[in-house]
């Protein structure tokens, strides 16, 4: 396998498996789960950030509403440009579940 650079998604801290996830789970869910290992990562994702989410998810829909998908390129395009590539920064992994 060569670098990340094509995958969206998260390595988890633990068995570094890719997670994926989607705006949804950024905005409305205040974890993730690592689907390999259940590693339980907690997001502080900022308000402001958000609320850039939010204006990219509703942009996407309208583009794709045929499809109601968002393509791992452009979704990949979207976060790097708000730097959430890597948003390990913003989980906490949690111990206790
Ligand atoms: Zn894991």
């Amino acid at each position: 396998m060569s670098n990340t650079n094509n995958n969206t998604g998260l390595e988890c801290p633990n068995c570094k498996g890719k997670i994926k996830f989607s705006f949804e789970d950024l905005l409305y869910k205040n974890y993730i789960i690592c689907p390999f290992c259940a590693l339980k990562m907690e997001m502080t994702i900022p308000e402001s950030m958000k609320k850039h989410l939010v204006e990219i998810m509703e942009a996407e829909k309208k583009i794709k509403s045929l499809k109601n998908t968002i393509d791992d390129a452009s979704l990949q395009k979207q976060l790097q440009e708000l730097d959430l590539l890597d948003i390990s920064k913003y989980m906490v992994p949690s111990k206790n579940q």
